[in-house]
């Protein structure tokens, strides 16, 4: 997994450790972070220094269980087990949103041949796969909030570079792009995001209503 070119940035890894991303937001990294060896390590620091500053705490006067005792009356769940990396397409943290691999995926075509499945939606966020043919182009468009989108498999092209498996694109209100699926192979990506996208032409903009992104 060490040729994943496009990595998901400090603060948001710092976020993941701390477990203080939304939850469409915490699946895309937990997902990202079983497919890259360097994200893990990245994630792993940051909860050894969040560990060192509880440690530092327990040494004014408080219970071994101290740590169990908290998370429990916050409702957070314990330290997270070390990611498992599934032989299929899909990590484990997906494969346990999704109920399965690829093949148990419930697709509902949005147009275009592109085909998606929400994941997970509320009110800070929304998660889905997306399935885009090979060689065809999503609409041109911007970000109203913050999209994350990692690449399961197959790639994808837009104004940033290649994006390929274990890939991670964060895109924001400056970013306009018109990602197009590379040749070959469909591609399969996950994506959240925080609020709708602002498309640039006028048949995206009709029809997003019915398409829900
Ligand atoms: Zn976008």
């Amino acid at each position: 997994m060490t040729d994943i070119q496009h990595h998901a940035p400090d603060d948001l890894l710092m976020g993941y450790a701390t477990g203080a991303l939304p939850q469409a937001f915490d699946l895309v990294v937990a997902t990202h972070v079983s497919l890259s060896d360097d994200a893990r390590a990245r994630v792993e620091a940051f909860e050894a220094v969040g560990g060192a500053v509880l440690e530092d705490l327990d040494k004014v006067d408080v219970a071994d269980d101290s740590l169990e005792q908290t998370l429990a009356k916050i409702g957070a769940p314990g330290p997270a087990a070390a990611p498992v990396i599934s032989d299929g397409t899909f990590p484990t943290p997906l494969r346990n949103a999704v109920g399965g691999d690829e093949d148990a995926v419930r697709w509902r075509y949005v147009g275009r041949g592109v085909k998606q499945c929400v994941l997970h939606s509320d009110e800070h966020g929304t998660a889905r796969l997306l399935r885009i043919p090979a060689g065809r182009s999503m609409p041109e468009h911007s970000h109203n909030g913050t999209e994350m989108t990692l690449v399961l498999k197959g790639a994808f092209r837009d104004e940033d570079g290649v994006f390929a498996r274990g890939d991670l694109e964060v895109a924001d209100a400056q970013v306009n792009h018109t990602p197009i699926a590379e040749p070959g192979e469909d591609c399969i990506c996950l994506v959240a995001t925080d609020a709708r996208l602002k498309f640039q032409g006028l048949l995206p903009r009709i029809a997003q209503p019915f398409l829900g992104i």
